[in-house]
């Protein structure tokens, strides 16, 4: 079955219908351009399970952090008659990552993208509502997702027997209360339930026992947002955007003392330093790069030698760090790298849930400590602390990836900077240069 050709979906389609310094397309702009013609299309033409089918055979890869295979773990989700109801789909717009704001562009720039990729998911694993649940801070996208909600709704793309189809879903937004850790997924669905938001254990996982303990999907913003171009290109073409064999464009981002902050979307894989000094600017004047964090605050630092690399999943990985969400904060040479890990770590002790104690405790000794060494009051004894703080607070040592993310900058700038800490203890007051 050839789908119907999408004028929006070329070489950049998840920005192409904004326009900067205009609102967001309105239903009938976005079905102008194309909109809803994926749905169209999946519902008439497509079993749900082709719908899934083709998200694999695309190669997308989660784009909230973790890069799983989006297709796989839909493929999950218990299907057929015998299958428990309810079944949910959530999007993750709990977008706190620190340095992080490209679910708040997608979200600002075109809801109705957002829209129609989760209801085309809800058709894959045939859920029957779903919820965007939303950082409670961006009351302009909250606005805006509300009114294009109703626009879909009353245009017979969301509620029962969407466009005669037979099948129906309802699709609502919830606004987070706020807290960092909301974003991990089984803390999400536990605070969505009403409870407290902490992180339960895994297995079951939420694609068998997730919202109310029913199946569940949860996605990033991002991730949704390519559905629909996936549904009407084609697996083949999502690939041929890309530079890398995962699949599709990313929306890149640049914070730091760059000429030109922002984001962009851009083929996946495209190399790192073609993002910082192609579309950031490179550096501002009279300053150079020191370091970087690839994505988001709770990834392993990189360096100058890492500039040429590809930016994607593996390709991050292999160099000792992960993409996350494909948002890099630079860090210049003039800025003081253990103030710059204070903060981080100040964010992250402050996050985390309570409920282990490597957590709890552990990391509010790093900020201690931390605080100590930039006050020039540090000693070699510190040092060790540190040291061993980044294994106890390391992967499988905690029930979330929470404390392993937030000692990843520390441990990584342990690695690459030990003369930084050094100094800081031999020559307590000197700043770093
Ligand atoms: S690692 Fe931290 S955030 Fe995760 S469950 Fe433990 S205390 Fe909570």
């Amino acid at each position: 079955m050839t789908a119907p050709s999408c004028k929006v979906s070329e070489k950049f389609p998840l920005t192409a219908r904004m326009r900067p310094g205009e609102p967001p397309p309105d239903l009938k702009a976005y079905e102008r351009a194309g909109g809803y013609q994926a749905l169209r299309h999946a519902l008439k033409h497509l079993a749900s399970t082709g719908v899934t089918e083709l998200v694999k055979l695309s190669n997308l890869r989660g784009r909230g952090g973790a890069g799983f295979p989006t297709g796989v773990k839909w493929a999950l989700v218990p299907m057929g008659e015998n299958a428990p109801r309810r079944k949910y789909v959530i999007a993750n717009g709990d977008e706190m990552e620190p340095g992080t704001f490209k679910d708040r562009l997608l979200i600002e720039g075109d809801p109705h993208q957002l829209i129609e990729g989760m209801i085309l998911a809800a058709y894959a694993i045939q859920a029957d509502v779903g919820y965007i649940f939303l950082r409670g801070e961006y009351t302009v996208g909250a606005a805006l997702l509300t009114q294009a909600l109703a626009e879909a709704r009353n245009a017979g793309y969301l509620g029962r027997n969407i466009l005669g189809s037979g099948f129906d879903f309802e699709l609502y937004l919830h606004t987070s209360a706020g807290r960092y850790i909301c974003g991990e997924e089984t803390a999400l669905i536990s605070s969505l339930e009403g409870k407290r938001a902490i992180p339960r254990a895994k297995p079951p996982f939420p694609q068998i026992s997730g919202l109310f303990g029913k199946p569940t999907i949860v996605n990033n913003i991002e991730t949704y947002c390519n559905v629909p171009h996936i549904v009407i290109n084609g697996a083949e073409w999502f690939k041929s955007i890309s530079r890398s064999k995962d699949g599709g464009t990313k929306i890149y981002g640049v914070s730091g003392k760059v000429k030109r902050p922002g984001a962009w979307e851009l083929p996946m894989g495209t190399p790192i330093r073609e993002i910082l000094e192609e579309h950031a600017g490179g550096m501002r004047e009279g300053l150079k790069l020191r370091c970087f964090l690839p994505g988001g605050a709770s990834t392993d630092f990189l360096t100058e030698a890492h500039l040429d690399l590809p930016f994607d999943f593996d390709s991050i990985a292999r160099a000792g760090s992960r993409m996350g969400t494909g948002q890099i904060t630079v860090v210049d040479d003039q800025t003081d790298l253990i103030g710059v890990l204070r903060n981080l770590e100040h964010f992250f002790a402050q996050e985390s849930c309570g409920w282990c104690t490597p957590c709890r405790d552990g990391l509010s000794w790093v900020e201690k400590i931390l605080i100590r060494l930039e006050k020039g009051h540090g000693t070699p004894q510190d040092l060790e602390i540190l040291r061993q703080h980044t294994k106890w607070l390391g992967p499988g040592r905690t029930f979330c990836a929470h404390a392993p993310g937030a000692i990843e900058p520390l441990q990584s700038a342990m690695k690459y900077f030990p003369e930084e800490f050094e100094r800081r203890v031999r020559a307590p007051q000197a700043r770093a240069v």
